[in-house]
């Protein structure tokens, strides 16, 4: 099986096969890392919390100043089509926009057209080894200042969740100045005497869609949940960790830099607030919440 697989992809107004969708080598994504990204969930064919995703694009977009080439309305419209295009169901949906082509000058080009892209192909369910829990080691975070932005460049996040694989752990959370951060494609919660906490929205971290669901379901179902600072420390003692993110629900963190979480299980705060997320997820695929 390629990469490309036999998937429909969206480039620049056109929907094609995705080995036939090309982009230029003087594209400012390629060359420079210029660009912003989405990952959107679909469930029974329905974009999963998808106002919430156009806004965090809005702000992508506005962190480096390029203009959003498409209305909320327009992007719905244009990536249901892609979802139905491919099957339906329950699908993982990418979207990337970049700079456009232009020559190799590190200073915004002029009338340039940004390059839209989109693809969306079937996915199952999170398997159950990752809901039975995860290893995770803590790493230096040593991105940038401007983490809230959903940059496509994420050479970081990559040097550091490699060091979690090297390690045989499946994510790495950052902590910055003694503080956590994120881990590289999730955010991080903790559990201390029953009250769930996670770092506030910062520029040092990705606002997730998830977290932010998280956070609102706990309010909404008497769970006492707090957004602030957690320390090494805390998360160390910490009664639960878990780990958020729109491919991969909540799962929980068992092992952090090889000592055991909640006794090497996912802990009961877990079990009630993931239960909650599914219940949520299945009022979403019948249509009972948008
Ligand atoms: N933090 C980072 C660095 C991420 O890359 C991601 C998702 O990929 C998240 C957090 C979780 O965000 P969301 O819940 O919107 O998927």
């Amino acid at each position: 099986m390629t990469a490309e697989q036999d998937v429909t992809v969206y480039l620049n107004g056109n929907f094609l096969p995705a080995a036939e969708a090309k982009i230029s080598v003087m594209d400012r994504g390629f060359i420079f890392g210029d660009g912003i990204y989405e990952v959107i969930p679909v469930y029974g064919g329905r974009l999963f919390r998808l106002p919430h995703h156009l806004e965090r694009l809005d702000h992508s977009l506005q962190g480096i100043r390029l203009a959003n080439p498409l209305s909320h309305a327009s992007w719905q419209q244009l990536l249901e089509q892609l979802v139905a295009l491919n099957g339906g169901g329950d699908q993982s949906l990418y979207l990337q926009i970049t700079r456009g082509v232009a020559p190799r000058e590190h200073s915004f080009p002029h009338d340039t057209a940004p390059t839209v892209f989109a693809m969306s192909q079937p996915v199952g369910p999170v398997p159950e080894s990752l809901r039975q829990g995860i290893a995770a080691v803590t790493v230096e975070d040593f991105r940038w200042q401007l983490c809230h932005i959903k940059a496509i460049a994420l050479l970081p996040n990559i040097l550091l969740r490699q060091q979690a694989t090297d390690a045989g752990a499946y994510e790495a959370i950052m902590l910055r100045d003694g503080f956590v951060t994120e881990g590289t494609a999730s955010n991080v919660f903790i559990v201390n005497n029953g009250v769930v906490l996670t770092p506030p929205h910062s520029n040092l971290l990705l606002p997730g869609v998830t977290r932010d669901l998280v956070v609102e379901l706990c309010r909404q179902n008497g769970v006492p949940c707090v957004e602030g600072a957690i320390s090494d420390m805390q998360l160390r003692d910490a009664d639960e960790i878990w780990l958020t993110s729109s491919s991969r629900e909540i799962i929980p963190v068992t092992r952090l830099d090889d000592q055991p979480i909640s006794s090497l299980r996912p802990g009961p705060v877990w079990q009630k607030v993931s239960e909650l997320y599914q219940q949520y997820k299945q009022a979403f695929r019948e249509g009972e919440v948008t």
